[in-house]
């Protein structure tokens, strides 16, 4: 990214910004700045100058000299930039400004939720070559003919190794496992939000539609997983998220983009309940410890809130641990719509966006909590080295699928 920052207004000659203001000449001012923005006037996008009238001086000052940026930056944010949007949103973000014109990051501030970012940002990547797409279509199993489902084989290749798995989980969480203080992760999920947040110029900060902008407060957010409704529906919820991740799933060749599969696939886990009393308890309460969130929901984020007992690990590796767990849900809470429904596209979607989800925490992690590692599910890394990191950056926080082989 490279901004102009030259001290030099849009207006090549006569007075500066400041001057112009402190003159009173407000509208006239902001009215042209808004015309350069806007380019070809599109009557789709009505002067904002109604709403800027009534906002007081600090804030009709950091529109003028947002509207100024963009002015002189329009040019080289490459496709996708449309200046009308850019200065209604600059009108509609003046209110929630962190940085006054002149702070350091007062242009960051501009290029991002006007989203100047978010088309700049992808516009310097290239899209995956021939082969790499070939692979990607293999990887997302476009390239094969819907074959049959065998779910019948997912009793013997994936039931057995799963309920011994959650057995396993189940000793993590005894009667009188000691409640985590859910202050602290509050405080926790207030520094990854902040972080994410204030990084600088980054793909997460660029979504202007995203959650960093509309008021999504993570720290409000979370909720003990335990409160979480425990019935049936969220039973084979639980149960159908695990059995997502499963290899065995694709190999009985399931594919997720066909509602006939996820049909079968549900009503072979809803006989597994029913049939097994111990797997119907076990989901019901390792739900109460795991952590969820509904696809593009942005109220609640359920996370394990219990210390778990000696069986899970040391004590001490705990907080790290749920640290880890609050910035990889905080990465699915920043999932682009398009990009979730793009997933659902894949016959391995659930996997590919978990995987993916992966690998961007593990991204975060590298600062957030050095040493921790990251389990990266499917064939992310795969694509990330076909496709490249930024691209699956771009099409995960923007929607921009087309660079991994999604559009
Ligand atoms: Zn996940």
């Amino acid at each position: 990214m490279s901004l102009r920052k030259t001290k030099r207004d849009a207006f090549a000659e006569g007075p500066t910004l400041d001057d112009r203001l402190a003159t009173g000449d407000v509208e006239q001012l902001f009215r042209d700045l808004e015309s350069l923005v806007r380019g070809d006037d599109d009557p789709g996008y009505p002067s904002r100058w109604g709403d800027v009238a009534d906002a007081d001086p600090a804030q009709q000052r950091w529109v003028v000299h947002g509207l100024d940026l963009l002015a002189r930056n329009a040019d080289n944010a490459g496709p996708g930039f449309s200046g009308p949007r850019a200065a209604s949103l600059i009108v509609d973000r003046a209110r929630w400004r962190r940085f006054e014109p002149g702070a350091p990051r007062f242009e960051e501030e501009v290029m991002s939720v006007s989203g100047w970012l978010e088309a700049a940002l992808p516009s310097s990547l290239a899209l995956p070559g021939p082969a790499a797409l070939t692979r990607l279509a293999e990887i997302h199993g476009r390239s094969t003919a819907g074959g049959a489902f065998d779910a019948t084989a997912l009793t013997t290749s994936v039931l057995p190794g799963l309920k011994a798995e959650l057995a396993g989980e189940a000793l993590w969480w005894g009667a009188s496992s000691e409640p985590e203080d859910l202050s602290w992760m509050e405080s926790v999920a207030a520094s990854i939000q902040g972080f994410v947040r204030d990084q600088g110029p980054s793909f997460p900060s660029a979504h202007v539609a995203g959650p960093l902008y509309d008021g999504f407060d993570y720290a409000a957010s979370v909720l003990d997983a335990r409160a979480a409704d425990d019935d049936e529906d969220t039973r084979l919820a639980f149960l159908r998220r695990r059995v997502h991740l499963a290899d065995a799933l694709y190999a009985a060749g399931y594919d997720h983009a066909r509602p006939d599969h996820r049909e079968i696939l549900d009503d072979l886990l809803d006989e597994w309940l029913a049939d097994d009393p111990e797997l119907d308890d076990l989901a019901g309460l390792l739900l109460g410890h795991s952590p969820s969130h509904e696809a593009g929901e942005r109220t609640y984020v359920h996370l394990p809130a219990h210390v778990p007992t000696e069986a899970w690990g040391p004590r001490e590796s705990w907080r790290p641990h749920l640290h880890a767990v609050m910035v990889h849900e905080f990465v699915h809470v920043l999932a682009h719509p398009a990009f979730t429904e793009a997933i659902e596209t894949a016959a391995d979607g659930p996997l590919l966006a978990e995987g993916i989800a992966d690998l961007l925490t593990a991204d975060l992690l590298g600062v957030l909590v050095p040493d921790h590692v990251w389990t990266v599910h499917g064939s992310a890394a795969e694509i990330r080295d076909l496709a490249g990191a930024d691209q699956v950056k771009a099409a995960y926080y923007l929607g921009r699928v087309e660079f991994v082989g999604l559009d």
